[in-house]
């Protein structure tokens, strides 16, 4: 059907029911610096669950729970038979998490659904409303654990399987909080569409309301230890020397250059050092260090990891010093659906919203789901581009623009029935 012609087109949803949906599901693990910590699967997490299950089915939404305890929310289409059009996020959060990572996804889902309500409008395919388990990984591994399963991007057994700290796991876990539900294959989905805090800083930058996500940016994380020879501060002469630990702030230096080289999107890091013997008068013998590579396609990510080999070689070489290379963690870079892309960015022009392209640099559990389907994403600004912390923060009004993005993508994809 013609959008331009449907009373759809006139839409909007409603910012302040949004943002009272968003303050009443913080309550629940709220902070008194403000943030929220729900972690997955705990009593808290259970209490946000069944608020979210309660307004769904006041909505008038069916709710279906997978086995890894993913949450779908189901507005019925006019043809239940095509695969519903899909938007959500998590409400599980860091130790120190805020109001709106996550949250402001399956709220601004949930504000879709009332708004179509409101309007009396029928979509010819239905619309589900997804809280996917775990993605914040701050309790149990892996991340992203109940999009994952539902991609296919590991087993059910063994997201099951993993435990905590306290050695509970996540099948006891979910039986505890009542949201171990049907095993089953995942089933189709039509499009998908995450609506998310940007959780940086470029938006707010360039002074822009809605991020058009083209990519997740793929991860190759390593484990480096340059060996040296571990001497006395004092006899050893400098010209003598096997300092592991200045080959290492060499590479430091390296994996910097190895970004800036390859702007904008690249990103190299080196986040954890650790030297031995680690005193003060004595020469470095050992540094191990963390190198954290990401780039928005394969060619640019193989090319830095050939880059990263390349400079361990010559400062080992150089300093007469051995230095080894193992990748433990490989992500691949994730481009999202262009059509789908587009209709976020046609959708945001048309509703008179500044907007950029952007890429993700974190997880989202869109990365996942856009193995499995059609997938984009709708990034919104966060104050100062922080967030993983209470003082996470977000402009109400362009949570609210994020979210009328999300109505007409959607009902791009779903069809409206007049
Ligand atoms: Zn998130």
């Amino acid at each position: 059907m013609d959008m331009q012609t449907s009373p759809a087109t006139a839409l909007r949803i409603d910012g302040a029911r949004l943002w009272q949906s968003l303050m009443d599901l913080a309550r629940i693990g709220g902070t008194p610096k403000g943030g929220v910590c729900r972690i997955a699967l705990t009593d808290l997490d259970r209490q946000g669950r069944d608020l979210f299950v309660q307004w769904a089915r006041e909505a008038g939404c069916s709710i279906r729970v997978d086995a890894i305890g993913n949450i779908f929310a189901r507005r019925a289409g006019a043809d239940d038979s095509l695969a519903p059009v899909m938007t959500g996020s998590h409400i599980d959060t860091q130790p120190t998490g805020g109001k709106f990572d996550g949250n402001y996804g399956v709220m601004a889902g949930l504000e879709v659904v009332r708004t179509l309500n409101a309007a009396g409008v029928r979509t010819r395919a239905p619309i589900e409303v997804a809280v996917w388990t775990n993605e914040e990984g701050s309790r149990f591994v892996p991340v992203m654990m109940g999009s994952g399963v539902f991609a296919g991007a590991f087993t059910l057994e063994h997201a099951l399987a993993q435990r905590d700290a306290q050695g509970v796991s996540v099948a006891e876990a979910l039986a505890a909080i009542g949201y171990a539900g049907q095993a089953g294959a995942a089933p189709a989905v039509g499009a998908y569409f995450e609506a998310h805090i940007e959780q940086g800083p470029v938006l707010e930058n360039h002074g822009r309301v809605i991020g058009v996500v083209q990519a997740a940016l793929g991860q190759r994380w390593y484990d480096v230890t340059v060996q040296g020879m571990e001497a006395h501060a004092g006899p050893t002469p400098m010209e003598l020397r096997q300092d592991a630990l200045l080959a290492a702030s060499a590479l430091v230096a390296e994996v910097n250059r190895i970004a800036l080289d390859r702007l904008p999107h690249a990103r190299g890091t080196v986040g954890s050092l650790e030297v031995h013997p680690n005193s003060r008068n004595v020469i470095p013998g050992r540094v191990k260090l963390s190198v954290d590579l990401r780039a928005p396609d394969d060619a640019q990510l193989l090319d830095m990891d050939a880059a990263l080999r390349a400079a361990c070689a010559r400062i080992a070489a150089e300093r007469g010093l051995a230095i080894d290379v193992e990748q433990v963690v490989y992500f691949p870079p994730q481009p999202f659906t262009p059509h789908l892309v587009e209709a976020v960015r046609a959708n945001a022009a048309d509703l008179g919203y500044s907007c950029m392209d952007v890429v993700s640099g974190a997880g989202h559990d869109a990365v996942y789901v856009a193995r499995v389907a059609p997938a984009a994403m709708i990034f919104v600004p966060c104050a100062d581009g922080i967030s993983h912390n209470e003082i996470e923060d977000a402009d109400p009004a362009h949570l609210e623009a994020g979210c009328n993005v999300l109505l007409r993508a959607m009902l791009a994809s779903a069809g409206v029935v007049a």
